[in-house]
């Protein structure tokens, strides 16, 4: 038994991130208290309107650790010890205090949209909440209830943000991944982030179990963030231990310190099972293309699929080209929000099933009389030969099966278009991707080495802290 530590919604897009604050709560207890297992970083449903980014919430585990420790983080220069299990330590009260002292220190109360909430639980409410908050829409009062009796609640302006904080302890992971997040010198914070693209790339190469690090194909650094927020690079995996290997492989500006979060990311969690799909939802939708793809002003692809509209948006880039390559008769399925006005699903990742044959006409029919080609009489009118008149139907042309350049298997956007909670191909089939990216690289072979650049200027759309 431990003490449930959730906080949320205290950042803006001016500065800050709620993952600094934790490492500054846990800078704080570690010096009374253990840390038990790792921080969490809990993402919640992508599609509420009011999130500032990637709606994210922590929630940190204190107790009297039992059992040997390890190495979870550098904060301050001190390493900062986790332990798998612990013992409820008194004081609740105490700890709140604390919090409350940090939260109240470090949030941006003076954004109108930031309404930051912390709360201190000795057990966690219902693991409904979480699956309610990461799929759906959850009232503040229903996060209340669900979660009265466990403990101190702390809600300051309209207490939104209790809603993330309750959530992100109600969080039992099925799947999980993990992510090391390092942070900038105070005097650094806003200013341009150096990181040399090329360690980014080794780092990659050398760390399959990671993901989400760099696109290939445009060659952009995708472990930075791109706000003024305190985050240097963060780097996601499946195997926590070597993370701070990974992270020493990063070249350029120097962290001040370290964390790993165990995360949500990459898991698919925001993906609803199945009908009837409420507001703001993520849905998996299947059946056969009705229509030939549309391209909208600005570079949107539209294509309908069971009476419903599948888009990619101009910001997925070479994604779109799969989706644009559909013909009517392919079967799909996709993972995709749900936007009410217009109706339409938009995109995350698309498997092609199966595709049908598209045959094409290769050549008008053949005169045997004359030895000649017939001449096309217009559009479905048929052909006719221009010395004897003799008249050929539209199926008398000669067809052939043209190769229709798309494979069936999964697609998803490039890396730095790709959801938080999205789950990576590569964790879904790690063969399959393996083939894939190989042959990227192969295609796409960056050159290693590049001299560093201001992230600023080299990634377009980072990664969103
Ligand atoms: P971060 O920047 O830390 O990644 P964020 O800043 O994008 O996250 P927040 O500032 O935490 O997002 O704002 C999201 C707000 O929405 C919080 O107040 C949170 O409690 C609330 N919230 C999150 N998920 C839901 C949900 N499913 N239903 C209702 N409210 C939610």
């Amino acid at each position: 038994m431990v003490l449930w530590i959730g906080i949320d919604d205290t950042d803006s897009l001016q500065g800050m991130c709620t993952t600094f604050l934790a490492t500054e709560i846990v800078r704080d207890l570690t010096q009374d208290f253990d840390l038990i297992g790792y921080p969490r970083l809990v993402r919640l449903n992508p599609n509420i309107p009011w999130k500032t980014r990637g709606n994210g919430a922590v929630c940190i585990r204190i107790g009297e650790g039992e059992g040997p420790g390890s190495i979870v983080g550098s904060i301050a220069g001190r390493f900062i010890v986790s332990y798998r299990r612990g013992r409820t330590p008194q004081g609740m009260e105490a700890v709140a205090k604390r919090v409350a002292r940090l939260v109240e220190c470090w949030s941006r109360f003076e954004d109108p949209t930031t309404n930051p909430a912390f709360v201190v639980l000795g057990k966690q409410p219902t693991a409904g909440l979480y699956w309610k908050a990461v799929r759906g829409v959850v009232s503040k009062r229903y996060a209340r209830v669900v979660s009265q009796g466990r403990g101190l609640m702390r809600p300051y302006k309209n207490g939104r943000g209790l809603i993330g904080a309750l959530a992100s302890v109600a969080w039992r992971p099925h799947d999980r991944t993990y992510e090391i997040l390092t942070y900038r010198a105070r005097e650094a914070w806003a200013t341009n982030r150096q990181i040399d693209p090329g360690s980014v790339v080794r780092m990659d190469r050398a760390f399959p179990s990671t993901f989400n690090n760099y696109d290939y194909q445009t060659q952009q650094v995708v472990i930075a963030p791109h706000s003024p927020c305190p985050v240097l690079f963060g780097i996601r995996g499946d195997d926590p231990s070597i993370l701070p290997a990974a992270m020493n492989l990063i070249e350029g500006e120097r962290p001040e310190r370290w964390l790993i979060f165990e995360t949500n990311q990459g898991t698919d969690d925001h993906v609803s099972g199945g009908p009837p799909f409420g507001s703001w939802s993520t849905v998996r939708w299947s059946g056969a293309v009705q229509s030939l793809p549309r391209i909208l002003p600005g570079g949107h692809v539209v294509v309908r699929v069971a009476n419903l509209d599948f888009t990619a948006y101009e910001p997925s880039k070479q994604f779109r080209s799969v989706v644009r390559k559909l013909v009517p008769g392919d079967r799909v399925q996709a993972v995709g929000a749900m936007r009410r006005r217009p109706r339409t699903l938009n995109l995350e990742k698309l498997l092609v099933e199966s595709t049908v044959d598209v045959p094409q006409k290769v050549a008008n029919p053949w005169c045997s009389r004359c030895q000649k080609r017939a001449k096309s009489m217009g559009h479905q009118a048929g052909f006719r030969c221009v010395r004897c008149g003799k008249r050929f139907p539209v199926s008398a042309a000669i067809f052939a099966q043209i190769g229709r350049g798309l494979l069936p298997g999964w697609y998803e956007p490039p890396v730095f278009a790709r959801r938080h909670l999205s789950k990576p191909l590569k964790r879904m089939h790690p063969k399959f991707t393996r083939d894939r990216v190989a042959q990227n690289e192969l295609q796409k072979e960056p050159s290693v080495g590049v001299p560093p650049l201001p992230v600023q200027e080299s990634v377009s759309r980072a990664r969103e802290k």
